[in-house]
């Protein structure tokens, strides 16, 4: 029989205001364990929780751009466990009454066309602190910092169908919470993270089959892998006679393998009830439409417009609007040399993969925006060869100057001259007779081998549109 998998993600992600959820304490990542915490944060007896607005507008933010249903009168519920690193013993986060509901987001798959996939809801809840466990002494340590950090929880639809699309949906769920401005979206700080549902049912049948829970993957590869592993394990499963049972699984990314850490718990577990510290959230229809109007273009769109505006093919308007930075670096170069598919594979090309090889983001790019454009214009305005120009780009990287500084002092000026490069053509014609014949016989591969003659000649600094020119009428 052949199984189809189910995947729906629950996605953590801390939001980006300057202090916690309920308390004016910084949430500054790192800092000496337990310095950025207050009689609030540490759930001290008597204290009382004082709402972070910015929170809620962010919220609203995220959920106006997945599309969702504000819920105007939302509110806090106490979800109850007892973990070392909780001080209160319970965790506030919405329940029935969730900020948000009902939305979707877009994704694009390996053949370049969209699939919707539903958002169930959005909730905000505080973080809880860190254990520490010390590899060389039987004690663990508890870090109260990131204790009341705000999040947001997006929780998707069963609407996933591989690992891919839920790497995908991921990335895509990443890029528009960085597009807001609302999380850097770091899942190295554990500042984005994600639990994968997955379950597998026969093909062609409707109904689902039982789910198992991968908790806190922490890297985007780790994601796909879990997932992977997890619908061969359960056809194995099935395989075999047995049935899948509801459980929480843990990824050993050593091992390549998740293990069994508890079967799962339900939400009568943790004894749900409205937060009595806390009063609803009202939000009206004005306070929606101010924040509405502070979105900015958000990836999609702007995926939309690039191929519109600047008729590029949809795979680079996808890989160039990823990141709102890489996206802004993309556009500030073609203000300043209009030629948007040339921008487009040098950022893509030589760009991306400089940056990835040497672990850099767009941000730390050591060629600007105004460098790279400077470059292009060399090009466009005949002054250097686009060949060239790759070793302009290198020596750019490595010294910091600019492009023309670096043709200058190298002497790297294309030669334009044609009674010069003549010279050249001649003298590699005369030269090899041999292959003039194999040319003259109908071989037109040959062609190339002049031209790379005549460009070795010349240090691959001739023209090589009189290149070509010459030697094609030269050959005929
Ligand atoms: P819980 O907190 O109990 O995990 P949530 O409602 O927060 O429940 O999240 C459930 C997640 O599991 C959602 O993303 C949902 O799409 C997904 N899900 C539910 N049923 C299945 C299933 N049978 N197979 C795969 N994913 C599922
Ligand atoms: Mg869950
Ligand atoms: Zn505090």
């Amino acid at each position: 029989m052949e199984f189809e998998p189910v995947i729906g993600l629950e996605v953590h992600s801390q939001l980006k205001t300057n202090t916690k959820i309920f308390c004016s304490c910084s949430t500054q990542f790192g800092g000496d364990p337990n310095t950025h915490v207050c009689p609030v944060c540490l759930g001290m007896p008597g204290v009382l929780p004082v709402l972070n607005k910015t929170v809620v507008e962010y919220a609203m933010r995220m959920a106006l751009a997945t599309h969702c249903t504000i819920t105007r009168q939302n509110r806090f519920a106490r979800k109850n466990y007892f973990y070392p690193d909780l001080p209160k013993g319970y965790q506030i986060s919405q329940y029935e009454f969730p900020i948000a509901e009902h939305g979707h987001i877009n994704i694009t798959l390996e053949d370049g066309t969209t699939k919707r996939i539903g958002i169930t809801r959005i909730h905000m809840e505080e973080d809880a602190g860190k254990l520490i466990h010390d590899p060389g002494r039987p004690v663990s340590l508890v870090d109260y910092n990131r204790t009341g950090t705000p999040l947001i929880e997006i929780v998707s639809e069963p609407d996933l169908r591989s690992a891919e699309e839920a790497g995908a949906y991921l990335r895509q769920i990443r890029s528009i919470l960085r597009y807001l401005g609302i999380s850097d979206g770091n899942m190295e700080e554990g500042s984005f993270r994600c639990d994968a549902n997955v379950s597998i049912r026969p093909r062609g049948t409707e109904t689902f089959g039982t789910r198992a829970e991968l908790k806190n993957l922490n890297s985007f590869k780790y994601v796909e892998s879990a997932i992977a592993y997890e619908i061969k394990r359960q056809k194995a499963v099935i395989a075999d006679g047995g049935k899948v049972v509801q459980e929480t699984r843990l990824w050993d990314s050593a091992k390549n393998r998740s293990n069994s850490m508890r079967g799962k718990e339900e939400a009568h577990d943790y004894r749900y009830f409205p937060d009595p510290d806390l009063v609803p959230i009202v939000i009206d229809d004005e306070w929606i439409e101010s924040v509405q109007k502070s979105l900015p273009e958000l990836p999609e769109a702007r995926k939309e417009r690039f191929i519109s505006e600047y008729e590029l093919p949809v795979y680079d308007a996808e890989v160039l609007t990823t990141a709102r930075e890489l996206a802004d670096y993309f556009e500030d170069c073609v203000r300043q040399i209009n030629n948007p598919k040339m921008v487009s594979n040098w950022v893509m090309g030589t760009l991306l993969g400089l940056l990835k090889t040497e672990g850099k983001t767009i941000e730390d790019s050591p060629v600007s925006s105004a460098q790279l454009a400077e470059l292009l214009t060399l090009i466009k305005t005949s002054v250097i060869s686009g060949k060239i120009a790759k070793t302009v780009f290198e020596e750019m990287v490595k010294s910091g100057k600019s492009p023309k500084v670096i043709v200058e002092e190298k002497g790297l000026v294309q030669v334009t001259d044609e009674s010069a490069i003549e010279a050249v053509v001649d003298q590699v014609i005369a030269a090899n007779p041999g292959e003039v014949e194999k040319f003259k016989a109908g071989n037109a591969k040959i062609m190339g081998f002049f031209v790379g003659q005549v460009m070795r000649e010349t240090k691959g600094k001739a023209n090589p549109q009189i290149v070509n020119k010459l030697l094609k009428e030269k050959l005929k």
